[in-house]
């Protein structure tokens, strides 16, 4: 039985005005596929980049002044402290605005912000992740912590789809995840030259994985809201049980602190009670469209 009693939490910094950004300066820029570039971010005060603490699956406001602010996830290691990894795909106005900056450019920060991945509940269980695309950036926290706690974890698959072989984010880090114990898979929906992998959607790896306990398997996803409505749907098919299934949503953020409702999906605010949520909690907006 998983004890799913460790709620996602969302702890607001303390003592901190949550509409003023702290300012944070561009450590270093690494290009990932197209469109999208991890940027490490560290605080120019110093003595706030060594309290600044994020659990996995939470966001950071980021402000370029005169052009906006965006909700970006935390992609490095929650357990790392100096830099913090944010990966962006070029979007609109603020992410083209973002990727034209150089490394040693400043911007805004304020956060961190919403709900994180439950590993205190995956520890000592089955743990599968999926990810499509750059859905795979807000789980990246979640595997730094797996590799890192290896042994907390019973089986772990990850299972990352993409449009195409290029779409494949982090390439270079699958072969450190395997070595760690964890059975990483892709799949693409179309196949390029010289491609040996499998060709589909996501669901198809979760069809065939085998699970040999699945009352003692947890799942988190995060991906386009089809992908994870398919997976959920194939997981519970598969005997995992709706409760241990996490998902982390997405809707326009402003003022990221839940007053607003620029992020209201049905009756939730996605910034204060999410990203990550229960997926018994949201099921049923989940399917309605346009929500
Ligand atoms: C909690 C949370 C975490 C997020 N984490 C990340 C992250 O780690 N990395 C990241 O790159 N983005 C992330 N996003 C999405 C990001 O906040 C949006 O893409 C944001 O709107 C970009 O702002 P912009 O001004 O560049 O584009 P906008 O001007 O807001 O959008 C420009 C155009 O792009 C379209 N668009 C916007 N967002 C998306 C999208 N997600 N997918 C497809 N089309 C879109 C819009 O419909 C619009 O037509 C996250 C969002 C939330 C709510």
């Amino acid at each position: 039985m998983i004890d799913t009693s460790h709620a996602t939490v969302a702890p607001r910094p303390v003592g901190v005005n949550p509409w003023v950004p702290s300012t944070v300066r561009i450590q270093a820029i690494r290009p990932e596929i197209t469109d999208v570039a991890t940027y490490d971010l560290e605080f120019v005060d110093d003595e706030k980049g060594a309290r600044f603490r994020f659990l996995p699956g939470q966001f950071n406001m980021l402000y370029l002044p005169g052009v906006g602010e965006v909700a970006i996830s935390i992609s490095g290691d929650p357990a790392q402290h100096g830099t913090l990894a944010h990966t962006i795909r070029k979007a609109g106005n603020v992410t083209a605005a973002l990727a034209k900056l150089p490394v040693g450019a400043t911007l805004g920060l304020r956060g961190p912000y919403g709900t994180s991945w439950p590993i205190e509940t995956a520890r000592g269980n089955d743990v599968i992740l999926v990810a499509g695309g750059i859905g795979l950036a807000p789980l990246r926290p979640v595997v730094c912590d797996i590799v890192t706690n290896r042994s907390s974890y019973g089986r772990v698959s990850i299972l990352h789809g993409a449009r195409n072989p290029e779409g494949l984010l982090f390439p270079s880090e699958y072969e450190h995840w395997r070595a760690n114990g964890i059975d990483f898979q892709t799949t693409v929906d179309r196949a390029a030259d010289g491609w040996t992998g499998s060709v589909g959607v996501v669901t198809l790896l979760l069809d065939r994985l085998p699970l040999p306990n699945p009352a003692e398997t947890v799942l988190f996803a995060c991906g386009p809201e089809v992908m994870m409505h398919y997976t959920t749907k194939t997981a519970m098919g598969r005997n995992v049980d709706p409760g241990h299934i996490w998902l982390s949503t997405e809707r326009n953020m402003a003022c990221a602190i839940g007053l607003c409702g620029h992020c209201q999906f049905g009756p939730v605010f996605v910034c204060k009670e999410g990203p990550v949520f229960n997926y018994e909690r949201i099921a049923p907006y989940l399917t309605i469209e346009g929500l």
